[in-house]
């Protein structure tokens, strides 16, 4: 099956990129889990379905924990959000969708949805 992911990376599928670093890229979900905030999805370009599986590339683990920090900065600066979350679903019993490791960075501000 296709890797949507995958498909941003190669450049085949849509996507609103908003960073982008040698072995990561960061764009915009496609169905935020509140509408009228940013939602940003941080994922390696390579293809790791999980977690624990991209601890093989030291490359691109150690861009993602540069990237979160940096992204969490921006969105703030960007939407004036006062709060936000940042969640990782590993597996379907997870939650987890896309089998292309992600992280999700969502903005809140005092709405009505519940915490992630
Ligand atoms: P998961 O449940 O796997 O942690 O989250 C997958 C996320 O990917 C969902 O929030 C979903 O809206 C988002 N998503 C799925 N397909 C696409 C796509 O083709 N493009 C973008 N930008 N986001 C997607
Ligand atoms: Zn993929």
């Amino acid at each position: 099956m296709t890797c949507p992911f995958c498909e941003i990376v190669k450049g085949k599928e849509a996507s609103h990129v908003v960073y982008e670093s040698e072995h990561t890229i960061a764009f915009l979900d496609i169905q935020p889990l509140v509408s009228s905030r940013a939602h940003i999805l941080l994922c390696p370009k390579s293809h790791y379905e999980t977690l624990d599986k991209l601890a093989a590339n030291k490359e691109a683990s150690a861009e993602i924990g540069i990237a979160l920090p940096i992204l969490a900065k921006a969105c703030i600066e960007a939407t004036n959000s006062t709060a936000f979350n940042v969640v990782q679903n590993n597996g379907e019993a997870a939650g987890q969708v896309v089998h292309h490791v992600h992280f999700h960075i969502v903005m809140r501000d005092g709405d009505e949805h519940p915490a992630v």
